[in-house]
């Protein structure tokens, strides 16, 4: 996939975050490129963790000296995993305020690692973060063309074939496990918000869904494979 910008910054550290944030904000299409350290090393493995981890010996260096200071306090041991996640906190937070600033400044954040192979062109090999194992339908599997009859049946119309994304990682080890395709066929539209608390169903749809999903067990049995 090929994908053009106005500017395309290598590197989320300290100078690519800010130049991408102010070129996006100014109106230019902008992207960054980054394959590990939202933010760079900064926030995530340098200056801010290692003065979040001095703070803390700071702190256990003081309550050993406290009767130096006029203090009297009983001898206490310092948590070492208290001091790792009060760190993790701090970078977790750093995290996402610098994804809060992507989103507001409109600059878009590519979690991969890119190379130069032209002048001004850039190629970028993904780095996957996370989520389940990917699967993808194919529009001449016979079960999906007997989804297709059943949706016709159910909604009157023939249905338009089109790919949209989503995570349901289960139906990729049904193949694997079963060795047989899976069908997946929505009945919501792309406006209808799936999942987000002002989710909405068009009740035509819905009832149209569940007939055509009744349809589609007897497009599927009638299937000579
Ligand atoms: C322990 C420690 C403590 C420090 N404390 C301080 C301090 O207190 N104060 C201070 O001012 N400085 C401090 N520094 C220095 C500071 O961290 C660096 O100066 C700063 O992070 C440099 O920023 P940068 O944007 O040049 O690089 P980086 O922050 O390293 O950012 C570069 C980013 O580019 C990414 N990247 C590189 N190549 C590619 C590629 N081909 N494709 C995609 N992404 C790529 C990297 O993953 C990285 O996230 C400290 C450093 C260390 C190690």
């Amino acid at each position: 996939m090929i994908d053009t910008y106005d500017a395309l910054v290598l590197g989320s550290g300290t100078g690519g975050k800010l130049v991408a944030w102010h070129l996006a904000e100014a109106g230019r299409r902008t992207a960054v490129v980054e394959r590990r350290w939202i933010g760079g090393a900064c926030p995530n493995i340098a200056c801010m963790p290692s003065k979040n981890e001095i703070s803390s010996a700071r702190v256990a260096h003081l309550v050993r000296h406290a009767a130096e200071f006029g203090w009297t306090i009983s001898p206490g041991a310092i948590d070492m995993a208290v001091v790792r996640q009060r760190k993790r906190d701090m970078v977790q937070a750093q995290v996402a305020a610098h994804l809060q600033n992507y989103k507001a400044s409109g600059a878009e954040l590519i979690m991969g690692s890119g190379q130069f192979v032209a002048p001004k062109t850039v190629e970028v090999t993904l780095t996957r973060m996370h989520g389940g194992k990917p699967w993808m339908a194919d529009f001449d599997n016979p079960f999906v063309q007997a989804a297709g009859r059943a949706i016709e049946r159910g909604f009157g119309k023939v249905p338009v074939f089109n790919r949209e994304g989503g995570s349901i990682p289960v139906v990729s080890t049904f193949q694997e496990e079963l060795g047989v395709p899976s069908v997946l066929f929505g009945v919501g539209l792309p406006d209808e918000n799936a999942h987000a608390p002002n989710e909405k169903l068009d009740l035509g749809n819905f009832h149209a869904g569940i007939i055509s999903a009744a349809f589609l067990y007897e497009e599927v049995g009638k299937l000579r494979l």
